[in-house]
């Protein structure tokens, strides 16, 4: 009996890449460890978000709300939009999932910038449709020009990421207004903003915004980075109320656990603290690019909460150096390294590593 008299996951399944998370760190005796490998938020929750959680863990016997409602009204308000043009999701990598679910099938082309976010071509072979990787430019930014030379009659969705994962630089509001102006209206354009709240660039994109005035595009948002919310899986997408809904409808029931909507709801009500946050980490971003520069080390424009090493074929060599005085990062075998900025001890241990290699 052969095991294709088994049960069979769909073919093109096989042709899945692995998500890779990152590794937890390991470090020497008596050295702190540091995971600067995720792009996780190194604070603890927000003012008044553990005690919002703890209230919402009491009541675990019961299903979350189904609705989201408090935490739809508290984005609608937040975000000058209405909730029917939003659909919240267990993190965005699950609103990704479902509205690549929800627009696409077998046949159809997504284009995305690559190397960007892993979890980009899974979520696109998942339902059947085929992504169709643009190279990065040479400085690491999207190349909308071809990208925009990729859509074709099968492109149903072009993904942007902004700032790009794992590289850094942001897109500019002027950029992407031409890049919508280049391509047709019936391919949904998505902006992922995962690290929006750390962009300092000139001329930011303002998702937002386009969702108002562009019929489609849709934003995605997380509270897993800024928020600090990574654990408890919360993200959203803001669009057209016709695409949002259609995203609504491809969710799991009762995904959105009742402690990360409470968390989520209180985390938007700590509104200065978390700009405080993210003013130290991107502080703390710039310092570390300086530093790095100092010690012949240049990266890509860092918008987000991480920088990257375009290191090549040194990828295994500068990630075993971190890794040996306790820092974890994201290796991306002979493409290069990216390290989330963390803790000010952390991003020091960083510096002085590096500033013993050459780069
Ligand atoms: C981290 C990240 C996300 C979302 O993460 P979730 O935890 O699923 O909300 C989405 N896009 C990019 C580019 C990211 O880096």
């Amino acid at each position: 009996m052969t095991s294709v008299r088994l049960p069979q996951p769909l073919a093109h399944l096989h042709s899945l890449p692995p998500y890779v998370p990152g590794r937890p760190p390991t470090a020497p005796v008596g050295v702190t460890p540091y995971k600067l490998s995720s792009n996780e938020n190194p604070y603890p929750p927000l003012p008044g978000v553990l005690e919002a959680a703890e209230r919402a863990l009491a009541t675990m016997n019961r299903y979350p709300d189904m609705g989201s409602v408090a935490l739809y009204r508290a984005l609608a308000d937040r975000l000058g939009v209405v909730p029917e043009q939003l659909s919240v999701g267990t993190g965005s990598s699950a609103v990704l999932f479902q509205l690549l679910s929800a627009y696409c099938g077998p046949g159809d082309e997504v284009v995305m910038p690559w190397r960007s976010f892993e979890a980009y071509p899974i979520a696109i072979t998942v339902p059947g449709a085929t992504p169709v990787p643009v190279p990065l430019t040479a400085d690491a930014r999207h190349d909308l020009a071809a990208m925009a030379a990729a859509v074709t009659e099968r492109t149903k969705v072009v993904l942007l990421c902004t700032p790009n994962n794992p590289t850094g630089p942001a897109l500019s509001a002027t950029e992407v207004e031409e890049f919508l102006d280049a391509v047709p209206e019936r391919v949904l354009v998505v902006v992922d903003e995962a690290y929006l709240e750390f962009v300092r660039a000139e001329d930011p994109v303002d998702g937002i915004a386009l969702v108002g005035r562009r019929r489609n595009v849709a934003v995605v948002r997380t509270f897993s980075k800024a928020y600090g919310l990574a654990g408890l899986r919360v993200g959203y997408l803001a669009s057209t109320p016709e695409i949002a809904g259609a995203v609504r409808l491809v969710a799991l029931p009762f995904g959105v656990s009742s402690v990360a909507q409470a968390a989520a709801v209180a985390s938007l009500e700590a509104e200065d603290a978390l700009r405080e946050r993210v003013d130290t980490l991107v502080a703390e971003r710039d310092r570390l690019v300086a530093g790095l520069a100092e010690r012949g080390w240049r990266v890509p424009d860092a918008q987000g909460n991480f920088v990257w090493f375009g290191v090549g074929e040194r990828t295994a060599e500068i990630a075993a150096a971190a890794e040996a005085v306790g820092l974890s990062v994201r290796a991306f075998a002979g493409e290069g390294v990216r390290v989330t900025v963390g803790e000010p001890e952390a991003n020091a241990r960083l510096l002085e590593v590096l500033g013993r290699l050459a780069p």
